[in-house]
């Protein structure tokens, strides 16, 4: 700080720029403190229920299909853990800049049937259709299990905030060096002054809802790493579309059966 000139006036600026920082600390800690929680939660509950199951069927005296039922529990909470572990160290390799693609050529129609199928059940079980809506057969150079991991939270997400019934929609637009996928629902919604924040890390409307927050953090740096976008576009009670632009490999390239460009 200069002490000669207008000090008054160079104090008081340094003041409330210090005043700022305080502020700023003590929202990040906040964020920080509301994400210990939530992930604790999330560790607790599948482990509460692991725990529980295993000493139920310890204490003996279940029949063949209660002791199948704990059994399949366990697993699917164990899987549960698993994945919360493994959304946590991504989250960390993207923070150090340790994220590494194993690239190869990927068809993003047959990622996204893939994708559909994965999530059949659940969608299924709402009553919700998620339609693949275009034609193209876009071809690009990427991760497919990353990309994979993407467009899962991406579809994921839209599931889980549909109403009843409700339709998603899956489509493709092709320009001359990228091609959009968009991810189109019809549920909930987000209002303007979440959406401005939900990309965000740690960011959850709702942390009732479960989850950590990291999920949109990690999918858009892992676009980026691709080489592309991730935009969202919502209205409350109308609906939400995430648009994920990524880029089309320049020239031919070589994919089983023959030589194929980008469209
Ligand atoms: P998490 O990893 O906890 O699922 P995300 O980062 O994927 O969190 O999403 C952050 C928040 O954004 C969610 O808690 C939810 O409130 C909101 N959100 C994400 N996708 C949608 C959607 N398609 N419709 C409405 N809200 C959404």
């Amino acid at each position: 700080v200069r002490i000669k000139g207008d000090y008054k006036y160079e104090l008081g600026e340094l003041s409330s720029t210090l005043n700022y920082m305080a502020q700023e600390i003590v929202r990040s800690n906040q964020v920080k403190d509301d994400f210990i929680s939530s992930i604790s939660h999330e560790l607790r509950t599948p482990l509460t229920s692991i725990k529980g199951w295993s000493e139920t069927l310890d204490s003996g005296g279940y029949d063949p299909e209660e002791t199948k039922i704990g059994m399949q529990i366990i697993a699917k909470e164990t899987d549960r853990l698993i994945g919360l572990v493994e959304e946590l160290l991504d989250f960390s390799k993207l923070q150090q800049n340790e994220m590494k693609l194993v690239k190869g050529i990927v068809n993003l129609r047959e990622l996204l049937q893939e994708i559909i199928l994965n999530l059949w059940a659940k969608a299924e079980k709402k009553g919700v259709t998620i339609k693949l809506e275009s034609e193209e057969k876009p071809i690009i150079y990427g991760d497919a299990n990353r990309l994979k991991q993407v467009f899962l939270n991406i579809v994921d997400n839209a599931v889980k905030f549909s109403h009843e019934n409700g339709v998603i929609n899956l489509y493709f637009t092709m320009e001359e060096k990228f091609v959009t996928v968009t991810v189109r629902d019809y549920g909930i919604g987000i209002s303007e002054e979440h959406l401005r924040r939900v990309k965000d890390r740690f960011f959850q409307v709702n942390p009732l809802n479960g989850g950590t927050g990291l999920g949109l953090a990690i999918t858009q740096q892992l676009v980026e790493l691709h080489g592309g976008t991730m935009e969202m576009e919502s209205e409350l009670g109308h609906g939400t579309s995430v648009i994920v632009k990524l880029p089309l490999p320049e020239g031919k390239i070589p994919v089983a059966g023959g030589l194929e460009n980008g469209e």
